[in-house]
């Protein structure tokens, strides 16, 4: 039997699968500590539970417009209005399956063999898997620490040839927490619009930011960019509702129809009890509660970074927003365990796993080997262990 071309094009998610292998070592009586969660330690509100209960009760459990529910879509769009200042019709918003389903939604409405899409790395690991996907190239394009991991307008520019479709903008950013302020993407605006290349905006972390950052969607700046942009972002992190399965995109109204088309011929609508909790979330009424979990990560953040700062050899950026640290383990790289060189950031994680049993995920899969990503959603009591091993473990090196 012979499978699809498609699938060998492609690589499962790095980050997953590692915390499949943490759960397992878990599972196994091991005490891992986990640094490579990608989603909020925090339970759902309240609130947003009963929502979806109250759904289920009412018999709201059937098939509901493909695209979703009209009191969702216009949901979203109040919300994007008084966040970000954004104007969209309820016909220009689409519900999808997680912001992932957003993102694949519009690789295969917009891409196809020929085009290529512009990703800066750091990236987060589905970006350049799902441009593959569409038949497109990914063309990765470094934005450097020197430069607070922000992708620098002249070499976005120099990238660009008349097969340039679109640019992949994710701010804050998984897996650095770099943030573009208003200034930065003035720039970044000017150029796509000069060019004729779309932007998509990847705004998952909007609400998870640090030391008062502002978030500017670039959607916002003029109507020229606003014509050009998608808007991408979900319920997942700042509501804490990962398993719910509810993200959208917002665009110009001929892309929003062809990818709600696309939708309905492939998964129809995300559950309808979940889009019920959505309006739930939405509704303004969590404001106390994403306060209480940035206060939290908050305090994680500088805890843990302090506390990378302190081991010989390594450097960390501060994150602006998200909830993960990016260290650079560069000058670590060379030693040796026993007989071992742990000479790539694969080995060092590696390394972590097997001796000090932290699971932290290699810049690699980020496309930024001597990097690793650290997620700090986790107790504190976990962090504070998790970074005495990991402190020992690379003092154990020589
Ligand atoms: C978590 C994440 C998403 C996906 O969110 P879902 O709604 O769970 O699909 C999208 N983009 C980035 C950058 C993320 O970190």
């Amino acid at each position: 039997m012979s499978l699809a071309k498609r699938v060998s094009l492609i690589k499962p998610s790095p980050t997953l699968a590692l915390e499949a292998r943490a759960k397992a070592m878990k599972k196994e009586g091991i005490d891992v500590i986990s640094f490579s969660a990608g989603e909020p330690d925090f339970d759902t509100p309240e609130g947003i539970k009963e929502a979806a209960i109250r759904a289920i009760k009412e018999g709201f459990t059937k098939y509901t417009p493909s695209s979703g529910i009209e009191e969702l879509r216009q949901a979203v769009a109040d919300k994007l209005a008084k966040d970000l200042g954004l104007s969209y019709k309820s016909k220009e918003v689409l519900i999808s399956c997680g912001a992932k389903h957003s993102l694949y939604n519009i690789a295969m409405a917009l891409f196809e063999e020929g085009d290529e899409v512009i990703i800066p790395a750091p990236y987060w690991v589905t970006f350049p898997e799902q441009v593959l996907l569409s038949s497109a190239k990914p063309v990765i394009v470094d934005a450097f620490e020197d430069d607070g991991f922000l992708l620098k307008p002249e070499l976005f520019e120099s990238v660009i040839t008349p097969k340039t479709k679109a640019l992949i903008l994710n701010t804050p950013s998984n897996p650095v927490g770099s943030a573009y302020d208003r200034t930065h993407l003035e720039k970044i605006a000017e150029i796509a619009v000069r060019n004729n290349i779309y932007i998509i905006s990847d705004e998952t972390y909007s609400e998870i930011v640090y030391d008062g950052f502002k978030q500017v969607s670039i959607a916002s700046l003029n109507k020229k960019i606003f014509d050009l942009t998608i808007v991408v972002s979900c319920a997942s992190k700042s509501y804490a509702m990962t398993g719910w399965r509810i993200g959208y995109a917002a665009g110009p109204p001929y892309l929003i129809e062809a990818m709600g088309n696309i939708q309905s011929q492939s998964t129809s609508n995300p559950a309808s009890i979940s889009q019920k909790a959505a309006v739930e979330a939405f509704s303004g009424r969590y404001a106390d509660f994403i306060n209480m979990m940035v206060e939290r990560f908050d305090r994680r953040r500088h805890y843990i970074v302090n506390r990378l700062r302190n081991i010989t050899g390594i450097t960390c950026f501060l994150p602006q927003g998200a909830f993960y640290v990016f260290p650079n383990v560069k000058e670590i790289l060379g030693k040796m365990f026993e007989n071992t060189v742990i000479d790539s950031t694969v080995k060092l994680t590696e390394y972590l796993l097997n001796e000090a049993k932290v699971a932290a995920v290699p810049g690699d899969a980020f496309g930024a080997p001597g990097y690793m990503r650290l997620s700090f959603a986790s107790s504190m009591e976990n962090i504070e262990k998790g970074m005495d091993r990991i402190e020992n473990a690379i003092r154990n090196l020589r």
